[in-house]
């Protein structure tokens, strides 16, 4: 992945005229000046500071050629891709990046490294695909003699495919689509697709509880680990792969998400389902977020929701519609005529998405259109629903091009009974279009529902404005409204992007004061020298 962005270099989206007119015009932006990021030379380094003889002993642990201290090495490893890591890397601050890069090829090396820092008293940031929006691969060595990111993309393997009992044992390392492509030899597939895909690992799904985009059919990362195994500093956990147990507290639920804080999950045994024989997927309208929302509660509680199920509010749907429009426009004023004539115009969009056997996708679908129809819903045919299957990772490209332009360009995620959601969505936009407002910067606000529960939902905001002369400033100024009123309002600091060190001053309104000191004891008790990730998770 390129340093200071997504997908590699050459790799370029344009921005249709439509959605630049519409952020010329609300946002008062100058789209026309373009700010590049510096040059891979330009880029602030501090000078390499790891121990001699903790290098010796990495270099004896995992073989020499995977120590790395290039500039190109240390860089990449230097932060993850939320907006505030690519301001800070675009300017060339790469200020924390680590002192080195060990990239072991198996977990009896992954244990020998461990060993080595613990002794040495060296941070170690465990570094899946790096795709963290959190924070939670910035190296923080304060108070250590160093810090080494662990590229764990050489544990690569698939260690088992059980056809029988529908489970795949997988490493920690592999990337989403080589992972996908290994087990389809196999003729299953995890049904795992976040945004990010194309650059997380199965270590990081696992360790930051990730949900993909079809988590209301396939479930959430959390739903299909079935074993999972964490080399620690001073030992190991191996939660034997079992259907179901009884044998006291799930020691599951202490890894899965432990954001590298506690050790290195080297394996995990994932739950799989055949191949789709069959994809639907389906565009549908509402005249409004809260008649799409009580559509979807209704069709969640039935037990009758597709795979992919999400509703744009309405400021979600007119820049999806501004940003589907190129080709002079054509397609967009077809679904707007369309709108229009169905007395949908400026009302919401919806995405169904359906996976499985052929007959069993029909019968599924048609209960699904009858429950949305009855909500208000309008069906749009398949055109809508297959143009965002096409497009579904396209948006962290586009994030690149709007950096370029001078926008902040953020998102954030969370979640809230049905019950608690409009009072939620309301705050939570309020409080980002005010903290912006104050920066002097107009915002646009959007935010869809994408991850449908019996009890409520998630809500996952997507916020632009100019960029201020001040950006990680005007950045963690709206963060912090948009987390505070999150707190306020019920929500869950974080529905899938993990705590990492952005949500970590949150932790304590989500798990309490003991809360937060059981899992500082799971910690101490496996890390007894604190030297995993240190700063994530847990508040300072
Ligand atoms: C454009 C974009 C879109 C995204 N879309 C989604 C989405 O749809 N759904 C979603 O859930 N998230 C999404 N994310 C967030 C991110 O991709 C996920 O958190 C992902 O699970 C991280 O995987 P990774 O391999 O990149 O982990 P990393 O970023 O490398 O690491 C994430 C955290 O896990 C730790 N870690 C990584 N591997 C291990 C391991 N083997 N053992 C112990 N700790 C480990 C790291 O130390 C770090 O704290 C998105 C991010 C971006 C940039």
């Amino acid at each position: 992945m390129r340093w200071w962005g997504w997908g590699v270099d050459g790799h370029q989206v344009s921005l249709p005229e439509p959605a630049q007119a519409l952020m010329r015009d609300e946002l008062g932006a100058d789209l026309s000046a373009r700010h590049e990021p510096v040059t891979l030379e330009e880029v602030r380094l501090p000078e390499p500071r790891l121990p001699g003889a903790a290098r010796a002993r990495l270099e004896a642990a995992v073989g020499a050629e995977h120590v790395l201290d290039d500039r190109v090495a240390r860089v990449q490893h230097a932060a993850g891709r939320s907006y505030a890591d690519l301001v800070r890397l675009r300017a060339g601050d790469a200020s924390r990046a680590p002192d080195a890069v060990v990239a072991p090829g198996a977990a009896d090396e992954v244990r020998t490294v461990l060993e080595a820092c613990s002794e040495a008293r060296v941070a170690v940031v465990p570094f899946g695909g790096g795709t963290s929006v959190v924070g939670g691969v910035e190296p923080v060595s304060d108070g250590f003699d160093g810090a080494v990111a662990l590229d764990l993309r050489r544990l690569d393997r698939v260690v088992d495919v059980d056809r029988a009992s529908l489970t795949a044992t997988l490493e920690a390392g592999l990337l989403g689509p080589e992972a996908e492509r290994r087990l389809g030899e196999e003729g299953v597939t995890l049904g795992h697709f976040p945004q990010s895909f194309e650059y997380s690992t199965v270590g990081g799904w696992v360790a930051t509880r990730s949900a993909g985009q079809a988590s209301s059919g396939y479930g959430r990362i959390d739903d299909l680990v079935e074993g999972v195994w964490l080399v620690a500093p001073a030992g190991e956990v191996r939660n034997r792969p079992v259907p179901a147990s009884a044998a006291g507290p799930d020691l599951r639920e202490l890894i899965v998400g432990s954001e590298g804080v506690l050790g290195v999950i080297c394996e995990a045994t994932l739950r799989v389902r055949p191949v789709p024989k069959v994809r639907r997927y389906e565009g549908w309208s509402f005249h409004s977020f809260a008649e799409g929302r009580e559509a979807f509660r209704v069709m969640e509680q039935a037990d009758a929701a597709p795979d992919v199920a999400r509703l744009s509010d309405e400021e979600e749907t007119r820049m999806a519609l501004a940003l589907a429009s190129t080709g002079g426009g054509a397609a967009e004023r077809v679904v707007r005529a369309y709108l229009r004539m169905r007395g949908h115009e400026g009302g919401c969009l919806a995405i169904t998405g359906f996976e499985g056997e052929e007959e069993d996708v029909e019968r599924r679908r048609l209960r699904a259109g009858s429950l949305l129809r009855a909500g208000g819903g309008v069906r749009l045919g398949r055109r809508p629903g297959e143009a965002w299957l096409r497009s579904r990772y396209a948006g962290p490209y586009l994030r690149d091009e709007l950096l370029d332009r001078g926008l902040l360009i953020e998102t954030l995620e969370t979640a809230v009974s049905w019950s608690g959601l409009e009072a939620l969505y309301d705050a939570v936009g309020g409080a980002l279009r005010r903290s912006l407002a104050e920066a002097g910067t107009p915002a646009i606000v959007l935010c869809h529902v994408s991850h449908l529960y019996r009890s409520g939902a998630s809500l996952y905001f997507t916020f632009l404005a100019r960029q201020s002369d001040a950006p990680l400033e005007q950045w963690r100024a709206a963060k912090s409204a948009a987390s505070e009123a999150i707190v306020a309002n019920g929500g869950t600091i974080t529905h899938h992007h993990a705590v990492g060190r952005d949500h970590a001053a949150w932790m304590r309104a989500e798990v309490g004061e003991m809360g937060l000191d059981l899992i500082r004891a799971a910690k101490e008790r496996l890390d007894p020298a604190g030297i995993m990730n240190p700063g994530k998770l847990l508040p300072g």
